[in-house]
């Protein structure tokens, strides 16, 4: 039976295009359709967490998207009595460390990331089709058979798996049936991209603060000389999205009169909803992102859960497509929702704290501590000083023996598992698809000042298997390693024969 390609995306968003790019940098094909005939232009998901700039930075275009935004600015709530404070939108100013790189989340309206990601994806030679909407699709043993519509017809596409990262109202989750149940928050809200006069870009200007149904929050849009408005409006009704109708609500909810929008670039009105799909797989068919899981936009999370969902995923299709066990792609389920289901709680207690002007985005919404603890995929039993598996693997910097400074991030970075060993005493032989790295006098990487010691709490002669997704599988000793990892990898490589390391 012919394939036209190995996995079909629908949906071009945050979590379609980091679907594509992974694949791509791994040589599987894929098509990637997008029923807009346009990017999308407006600034939504504006807020890229640290744990997502460590993706981006693996995926090739950290230093893209952090030129293109900017740090948050200080919000400066003003309250009904005239007066206002000014705070920091964390919990307090936040630093990198050597062990996480990014610390602060980094404002770029969602339609500038999305660039660069399509940029990104050109680079490794490919393209979204705008224009081609998934209508429909069956699926058998093999794969599944998609019609596509579009300005030039029909068509079908015969793929071994298809993904729909596409969006809350998911017509892959409703083709499969998938339940989402979840609540309806009773808030309905406006976003617009504005250019206007009358405030400052050096603060994120919040009116009304303790008065959740009068708010208005005006940030100005680092990267660009655009501001969002965000508000709350009544659950029924027409809304005047036009400049003169935000400038009245401006004026209304502010009292100010000086405040005057000129254009409208982008804008839109939507029910917060907080609602989590029962099943991401059907088959060989998987949501990813906001198909998966909706929720409110305070503490910034559902572009950067939807960037990690498809990063979860796209290392267990290709390794599949190769050839290992399918049953590694249960984990992808497994392992991300739960994660979702934490997220919705989190998005809503803010979403509460949003409205009685208190929120505080602290550690939890930067998203580095989340993992996959008693994942199948974490290995049992392995213990380091600091982590654990299933923890994310955390950066450190180190020299190669020619000399150069290099950091650990830098060795992960692609689309191989690595093997960490430190201070061995042997090395195993080598494996495909893993990268062996040890540490230590005499050995590829010198820890001159002891930091991969500190921050994985090893010990001469233990290893760290790390994923391609970053999260470390297992922690072994030297003892026994060779059958330990060919156990292991063999539920997660295209072929691992089981001899290979037997000697080691
Ligand atoms: C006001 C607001 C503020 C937000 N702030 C943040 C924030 O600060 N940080 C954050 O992380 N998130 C934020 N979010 C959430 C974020 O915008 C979404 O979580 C994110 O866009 C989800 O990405 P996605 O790729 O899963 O889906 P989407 O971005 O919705 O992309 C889905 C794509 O699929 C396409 N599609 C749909 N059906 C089909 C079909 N049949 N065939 C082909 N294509 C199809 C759609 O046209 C769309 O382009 C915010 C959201 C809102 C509303």
């Amino acid at each position: 039976m012919s394939f036209d390609t190995n996995v079909l995306i629908s949906g071009a968003g945050a979590a379609g295009l980091t679907l594509a790019i992974d694949l791509a940098r791994r040589g599987v094909s894929f098509r990637l359709v997008e029923q807009n005939t346009q990017p999308f232009s407006g600034s939504r998901g504006k807020g890229i967490q640290p744990r997502t700039m460590e993706i981006f930075e693996d995926l090739g275009f950290v230093d893209r998207v952090a030129a293109a935004g900017g740090p948050y600015p200080p919000l400066c709530q003003y309250r009904p009595d005239g007066t206002h404070k000014v705070s920091l939108l964390t919990e307090a100013e936040v630093f990198p460390t050597l062990a996480e790189p990014y610390a602060a989340p980094l404002m770029l309206p969602q339609f500038a990331t999305e660039a660069v990601m399509r940029e990104r994806l050109a680079e490794l030679g490919h393209h979204p089709r705008f224009g081609t909407r998934l209508t429909g699709f069956e699926q058998d043993a093999h794969g599944v058979t998609a019609r596509m519509g579009g300005e030039t017809g029909e068509h079908m596409i015969r793929a071994r798996f298809l993904v729909g990262t596409d969006g809350g109202r998911s017509f892959v989750r409703h083709a499969l049936a998938i339940d989402f149940p979840g609540d309806a928050l009773g808030v309905r809200a406006i976003v617009a991209d504005v250019r206007l006069e009358g405030l400052d870009r050096s603060v994120w200007h919040r009116f009304q603060l303790g008065s959740p149904a009068t708010q208005v929050m005006i940030c100005p849009l680092a990267g660009t000389d655009l501001f969002q408005v965000q508000a709350p409006v009544a659950l029924e009704g027409e809304i005047d999205l036009s400049p003169a109708g935000l400038t009245a609500l401006i004026e209304v909810r502010t009292g100010r009169e000086d405040i005057a929008v000129r254009a409208v670039s982008w804008s839109s009105v939507y029910a917060m909803n907080a609602r989590l799909a029962d099943r991401y797989r059907v088959g060989r068919v998987f949501i990813a992102g906001d198909a998966a899981h909706v929720h409110p936009p305070t503490g910034g999370q559902g572009l950067n859960t939807s960037v990690q969902d498809a990063y979860n995923l796209g290392w267990k299709l290709a390794s599949v497509l190769a050839g290992a066990p399918e049953a590694l792609l249960d984990s992808y389920e497994a392992e991300r929702r739960p994660i979702a289901s934490n997220m919705l709680h989190l998005s809503t207690r803010l979403l509460g704290e949003a409205r009685q002007g208190t929120m505080r985005r602290d550690r939890e919404a930067r998203q580095l501590d989340l993992g996959y603890r008693g994942s199948s995929l974490s290995a049992p039993g392995s213990m380091g000083g600091k982590v654990q598996a299933g923890d994310r693997a955390p950066d450190a910097p180190c020299r190669g023996q020619a000399g150069q400074r290099t950091r650990l991030f830098t060795v992960f970075q692609g689309f191989h598992w690595t093997l960490l060993g430190y201070q061995p005493h042997d090395r195993p032989s080598a494996i495909a698809g893993v990268r062996i790295v040890t540490v230590g006098a005499g050995h590829e990487l010198a820890d001159e000042d002891g930091d991969i010691a500190e921050a994985y709490g090893i010990e001469p002669g233990q290893w760290v298997l790390v994923r391609p997704d970053g999260y470390i599988a297992g922690i072994f000793s030297s003892d026994g390693l060779g059958p330990q990892l060919s156990r292991y990898l063999a539920h997660v490589l295209p072929s691992c024969p089981a001899d290979t390391l037997e000697g080691s």
